[in-house]
């Protein structure tokens, strides 16, 4: 046998090297042992998952439709998905809508034509961390906006923006992951304005919106930045992202970004270049399925939620020590602790695993870093009794560390 003469400490580019597999997740293998009640992943319910309606469409699509399902097809996506997806927008031009392979995938794209190295980026002050593995590549330098119940903190924002020039703010106003906050409607209104006034784009990621459980549902900032722009599509600075991971399932892959016609074209040419399209067939099927039963599934998955989230609130009551301060989420999967200032979640995680409990320790989501004391809880996968055990079981490991 030869060896090879490539030098393999010296192959990657350095942008590969920005490319971490980060210490939380090794520190999570330790909780996917079956014992152990998990408040860490961040999947959806499986158990909710419509199989049966996923089959009957998916049979559907392929005896009606079979060869067009299987074959190639437009970057753009599957037109009937988009005009049902601009409809959803209030009659947008379907014609700015592009359907990606997750709203991780528009992630990425928007990173790949938006970001040159050095460029500055706000995020907020904790964010989403796979918006942080799916930018860092493209070596912006990020700046951690300060953030606080109602969402991000618009003052701070603009006193940031006299200063300096930031190339994009990304910003997650529903039941943000990780805290499930929700942004103010008075908050939502500057921060459009702020950006709008400043020139600089505004991405809203809205994985969760649909999954509200109490109070009015707020406008999108997409929606506000299209008011500010007098109506006129073409102009509006807030580039939105969804996804049907959260209300339908996430293994089809299929979500969507809404851009204005400059940054939409750009987003096909970088599309065109990853994959070329999502999966018609995938497309196909979730088109099948707005129609009759997202409506029922996503009635589903908020009930449930939401019961779940209850009994999670209700343990926290009973079961943590007054001086945690939590998050009280108006919807979706995701809650947050604040630990008194010398409690570490990461060490905590260690001794939360020998009490057979698992949640993620807050550090990873901080863009500069910080946050040593905050963990985000989920509430999306565990029935009554494991809340209620599990955060039984927290409690004692953080009395314990008072
Ligand atoms: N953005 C946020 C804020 C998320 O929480 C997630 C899912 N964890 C995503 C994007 C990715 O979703 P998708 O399945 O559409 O790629």
């Amino acid at each position: 046998m030869t060896a090879s003469l490539v030098q393999w400490d010296q192959c990657f580019a350095d942008r590969a090297l920005r490319i971490t597999s980060s210490t939380i997740r090794e520190l999570l293998k330790l909780t996917q042992k079956p014992d152990i009640i998990s408040f860490a992943g961040g999947l959806p319910a499986p158990e909710l998952f419509p199989v049966q309606e996923v089959a009957a469409a998916t049979q559907k699509v392929l005896t009606e439709q079979g060869a067009q399902a299987l074959q190639y097809s437009t970057t753009e996506g599957h037109a009937p998905l988009r005009q049902w997806i601009a409809a959803q927008h209030g009659n947008v031009n379907p014609d700015n809508i592009l359907l990606v392979s997750g709203s991780q995938q528009g992630l990425d794209l928007l990173g790949k034509i938006l970001i040159n190295p050095g460029d500055l980026i706000g995020v907020e002050t904790p964010t989403y961390l796979g918006a942080l593995q799916a930018f860092s590549p493209y070596e912006p330098e990020y700046v951690s906006i300060p953030t606080d119940e109602e969402g991000i903190d618009t003052t701070a924002l603009e006193e940031l923006l006299k200063q300096n020039k930031l190339k994009f703010i990304y910003a997650i106003p529903n039941f943000q992951n990780p805290t499930g906050r929700t942004m103010s409607l008075e908050r939502r209104k500057k921060l459009v304005e702020i950006t709008g006034r400043y020139g600089v784009l505004l991405l809203e990621d809205d994985p969760y919106g649909k999954l509200r459980f109490r109070g009015d549902f707020p406008p999108s900032l997409f929606s506000l930045g299209l008011e500010y722009a007098g109506g006129n599509e073409d102009q509006n600075h807030v580039i939105y992202m969804s996804t049907f991971s959260k209300t339908l399932t996430p293994g089809l892959r299929v979500a969507w970004v809404t851009a204005n016609p400059t940054i939409n074209r750009k987003l096909v040419q970088a599309k065109q270049g990853a994959d070329l399209h999502t999966p018609t067939l995938n497309q196909m099927i979730v088109f099948e399925l707005v129609h009759e039963v997202l409506g029922k599934q996503t009635e589903l998955v908020r009930k449930v939620y939401g019961e779940r989230r209850q009994f999670m609130m209700e343990a926290l009551g009973k079961y943590l020590p007054a001086e945690v301060a939590h998050t009280d989420p108006e919807g979706g999967m995701f809650l947050w602790l604040t630990l008194p200032e010398h409690m570490k979640s990461t060490e905590l995680l260690k001794q939360a695993v020998d009490y057979k409990v698992a949640f993620v320790p807050g550090t990873p989501f901080f863009a500069l870093g910080g946050g040593e004391n905050t963990l985000r809880l989920s509430y999306s996968c565990a029935n009554a009794e494991q809340i209620d055990r599990g955060i039984k079981a927290l409690g004692e490991v953080l009395h314990k560390n008072l």
